[in-house]
């Protein structure tokens, strides 16, 4: 097997249990691998670091698999696979789920959510992409599913030097299912939803909603399929808008809503949050509870202070429109900006609005998408709920 030998100083990261190792912390790499082949890993002192896929047309040269020498085969695969499955159903996780979340699963770049029988597959990396033969396989065995979906239209991959592509990797199926969630129904278009059709990473926090929402004008911007806004409605909202800038995603919101017999309480409408918080926050209607859910406003560290800029100008916007005594549910998904500069954004805003803010509660996205220590990324989800009030 192709040995790479890390510099002598390398970043303790490497040491903690970040599986990374870019090309500019290696020493020396002996014998010439292929793109995605499993190499050894090696410390400057020849000790194991451990066993990963190298790609050299990647910043990221090799991705760890392993920290022990073990063999790196079909099997391999399976029991990963296996060993998430029973972490997840360990958390009380039964039907869906992200069943492996990449790096918190050993399993560097693979995605796969579970959605009852069906299966979503992303392979993000090529040393992973080899793989999927394996990866399908031990699906296929564990849980004899009705299908297989691969999502892999995703613009991060040609950074592997990998295609974009989509299609079925079981017998072909009907890609609108129907999943349930805290005891609602909602359509997933695994096809040509968003990501892999459903933001599962939002789970528990759906559930935090429940106490402050009774009775409440609700108001839900950037709702995707509208599940923040029918588990309101559910909860026992008075009214619920929810607004987002793809037709698409509303159509299939309304669709929700009837399934569930809550579109007497649920509206939604394809509008941009940006200018409704703005024109509104001048002069406009008044909610009890303003929920936001924006996608993530970057992916490179030089946008960080525009993306804060961001955070601080929607909430303040959404606070404007809060009914003195009301909530704010706010979320943030862009992985480069820490949940203390979240927090502070925030803050910010409530200083600018000249509104108080009392803390209802603070976590991160669902126990299925593990939150690694000393894996940065693996922790990217913010969502506070705050109660409103003038000062
Ligand atoms: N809350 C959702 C996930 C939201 S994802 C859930 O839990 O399922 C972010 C959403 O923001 C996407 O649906 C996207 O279409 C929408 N979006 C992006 N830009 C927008 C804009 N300017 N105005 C309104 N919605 C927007």
């Amino acid at each position: 097997m192709i040995k790479v030998y890390l510099k002598k100083n390398i970043a303790p990261r490497i040491a903690n249990g970040h599986p990374w190792i870019y090309a500019n912390e290696v020493d020396r790499v002996a014998g010439q691998p292929e793109a995605g082949d499993i190499v050894e890993i090696h410390y400057s002192d020849g000790k194991l670091t451990g066993l990963g896929y190298i790609n050299p047309k990647s910043q990221i040269l090799v991705r760890l698999l392993s920290r022990k020498a073990i063999p790196i085969d079909e099997k391999f695969f399976f029991n990963r696979i296996l060993g998430a499955w029973n972490y997840r159903k360990k958390l009380g996780y039964t039907e869906n789920c992200r069943l492996i979340f990449g790096e918190s699963d050993y399993l560097p770049a693979l995605i796969i959510d579970k959605f009852g029988d069906y299966f979503v597959i992303q392979t993000l990396s090529l040393g992973i992409d080899k793989w999927k033969p394996a990866i399908v396989d031990a699906l296929n065995e564990i849980f004899k599913p009705k299908g297989i979906y691969e999502r892999n239209d995703v613009p991060v991959r040609s950074l592997e030097g990998l295609e974009q592509q989509k299609g079925f990797l079981s017998t072909p199926f009907d890609t609108n299912i129907i999943i349930k969630e805290n005891g609602l129904q909602f359509y997933v278009d695994i096809a040509n939803g968003q990501k892999t059709g459903y933001f599962l990473d939002q789970q528990h926090n759906r559930t935090a909603i429940k106490n402050i929402v009774k009775d409440a004008d609700v108001l839900g911007a950037f709702t995707y399929t509208g599940t923040f806004e029918i588990h309101a409605a559910h909860y026992g909202a008075k009214t619920v808008l929810g607004i987002d800038i793809s037709e698409q995603a509303v159509l299939q919101a309304n669709k929700n809503a009837v399934l569930n017999k809550l579109d007497h309480i649920c509206k939604f409408e394809a509008m941009n949050a940006f200018d409704v918080l703005k024109e509104w926050g001048k002069q406009g209607p008044k909610y009890d509870v303003v929920m936001l859910d924006p996608p993530a406003f970057t992916k490179s560290r030089g946008n960080i202070e525009n993306a804060l800029t961001g955070y601080k100008e929607i909430n303040l916007r959404g606070m404007k429109l809060i009914r003195n005594g009301g909530f704010l549910v706010t979320s943030s998904c862009t992985n480069l900006v820490s949940p203390d500069l979240f927090l502070s954004a925030i803050e910010a805003a409530a200083k600018d609005a000249h509104k108080k803010l009392r803390q209802v509660v603070y976590q991160s996205q669902s126990p299925d998408h593990p939150t690694i220590r000393g894996i940065d990324n693996t922790n990217y989800l913010k969502f506070l709920i705050v109660e409103v009030t003038g000062t």
